[in-house]
């Protein structure tokens, strides 16, 4: 059966993610975005960060503080004729690989900056992600309400830091508590914003032409002219084409606080952004949008209580159009899988998603079948999607069931966890079978590891962290000798195959390399995404 329509559904379609470093203001846009879209009525104060919950999603809370529908993993809108898919990227304490595989379900990204701040950490980490991945990146410059660094230094440390030029699309006219609006450099007008009380509805827009704007701003309008004509001169008209290639980036500045510039950035995705397109399956065939249904798995959430343990999956659609109630195959396993309790929504009230198109995500209840990277279709033929990459971990322990008669279970929870993707399992002979290290891209994931061994398998286990700070892939294991010859470095092999070189720091690496310099090692982001 050929779903009819799907293309054209997923024409209309913008699936993306923020990447930001926490404090960014990353739920202070959301929630800009979707007033501009008109789903919230009206957005309150953003909830203070004492009372955040470890585990929970900014989105639940927002979800409970106000009653509207927003799902922990994905928030839809529409924007006139646009349906807007914001997939969230949890980048607080609970910082872990999830956060990395959301990437494998969106279009492109939002890369979102503090002005005083400029490039931070965890934005760096997303960002090397998304461009491991091609995922085109627009930039959103964030508080320009208040002081911060001078727009040209902050559109330098993006090509200087990541080589990611910029290419503003507006610019900000006066700054430092004094920011009037913006300059938009497409059509030369000055886009003028008024305050609202506490940012509390999408705030006014007035747009001036440049003599008006010289009029009324002199020297901030003189000096926006200046700086945003250097730019200009500098790097050259606007090129779509950059930024679907991801090698350079359409810059836009604001305040999501105030409204200030959030539509901008609404109109530059449903003008630029990439719609979804036909996804490769793991014979490189394209599965075209207007295919049967196809989904796959980029999320799995346990719920941590023991009262409320449901196991919800997120899937992002990739093709056809998904009707609830339909019958679907897991590819992984071949068996059939019904979709009767699919969500869109859930949290205080839980609705159901009835029909679903490429780009967007639904939520499929008690799926304790289904595992991240699985890839879910109807009808014939059968399609499989290539599992989600692994990451670069950064934290590394070694596990051990505290009462060894528990070995048998321990290996049968490590087994689960591992497939789950709740955290990388690396083992050597020189540690043996028994005492698998665990690997994680944030601590967090050890948290949920422990928690899930020890109540779903009765098992408590020991975790003795190491001290590894720099990871590099081996790229020849017959110099497996040469690195654990050092006694600040080892090596492990990841379950997918991958020998990871580990050293406490880039000192014990850097020395090695001066006694060996035929050492093969390389950067690692991501792999198995091929
Ligand atoms: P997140 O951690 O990235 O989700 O950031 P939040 O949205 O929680 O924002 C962090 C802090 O920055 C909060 O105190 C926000 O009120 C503040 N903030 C967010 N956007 C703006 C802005 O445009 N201007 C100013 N001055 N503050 C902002």
């Amino acid at each position: 059966m050929v779903s009819d329509g799907a293309g054209n559904e997923a024409a209309r379609r913008r699936t993306f993610a923020v990447i930001s470093h926490p404090d960014a203001g990353k739920s202070t846009l959301t929630e800009a975005l979707a007033l501009h879209a008109r789903v919230l009525t009206s957005a309150g104060a953003v909830h203070g960060k004492g009372d955040r919950r470890g585990v929970t999603s900014d989105w639940l809370e927002m979800e409970q503080a106000r009653g509207i529908s927003i799902t922990s993993a994905a928030l839809q809108f529409a924007y006139g004729d646009t349906v807007i898919n914001l997939l969230d990227t949890p980048g607080h304490a609970d910082f872990s690989e999830d956060t990395y595989r959301v990437l494998a379900a969106v279009d492109s990204a939002v890369m979102l900056l503090d002005a005083a701040k400029g490039l931070e950490p965890q934005t760096l980490k997303l960002f090397d992600v998304c461009r491991h991945r091609g995922i085109p990146v627009m930039t959103f410059i964030n508080k320009w309400d208040r002081p911060g660094l001078d727009p040209l230094q902050l559109c330098e440390e993006l090509s200087e830091r990541i080589n990611l030029p910029a290419m503003p699309l507006t610019w900000p006219v006066g700054f430092a508590g004094n920011f009037h609006g913006v300059q938009d450099l497409r059509t030369g007008e000055m886009v003028r914003y008024e305050r609202t009380a506490g940012g509390a509805t999408a705030a006014p827009e007035e747009h001036l032409s440049p003599e008006q704007a010289r009029e009324r701003y002199a020297d901030d309008w003189e000096q926006a002219c200046e700086e945003s004509e250097l730019m200009l001169a500098e790097r050259g008209e606007f090129s779509y084409q950059r930024f679907l290639d991801g090698t350079a980036t359409p810059v836009l500045f604001g305040a999501a606080m105030l409204n200030f510039g959030v539509r901008h950035l609404l109109d530059a995705l449903v003008e630029m952004a990439p719609p979804p397109t036909p996804r490769l399956d793991v014979d490189e065939r394209a599965r075209e949008l207007d295919a049967p249904f196809s989904a796959f798995v980029f999320k799995v959430q346990t719920g941590m209580d023991r009262a409320h343990r449901d196991q919800v999956a997120f899937a992002r659609v990739c093709s056809g159009r998904f009707e609830r109630g339909m019958n679907v195959t897991n590819a992984r396993t071949g068996r059939p899988f019904a979709t009767k309790y699919v969500q869109q929504v859930f949290g205080q009230q839980r609705s159901t998603v009835d029909e679903a198109y490429p780009g967007d995500v639904i939520g499929l209840v008690n799926a304790t079948a289904l595992r991240v990277g699985d890839t879910l279709y109807e009808g014939k033929p059968a399609v499989r999607f290539p599992g989600l990459p692994s990451f670069a971990p950064a934290h590394f322990a070694v596990a051990r069931p505290k009462d060894l008669g528990r070995a048998k279970q321990f290996r049968k929870g490590v087994d689960q966890l591992e497939s789950e993707g709740v955290v990388q399992i690396l083992r050597s002979d020189r540690r043996g079978d028994a005492t698998p290290v665990f690997a994680a891209v944030g601590p967090m994931q050890f948290e949920v590891a422990a928690h899930r061994l020890d109540d779903e398998f009765g098992v408590s286990v020991e975790l003795d962290h190491l001290p590894y700070r720099t990871v590099r892939r081996l790229t020849d294991s017959t110099q497996r000798r040469v690195i654990e010859s050092s006694r600040r470095a080892e090596v492990l092999t990841r379950t997918d195959g991958t020998d990871l070189a580990l050293f406490n720091d880039d000192v014990a690496l850097g020395a090695l390399q001066r006694q060996h310099p035929e050492l093969a090692v390389e950067h690692l982001i991501a792999s198995g995404d091929g």
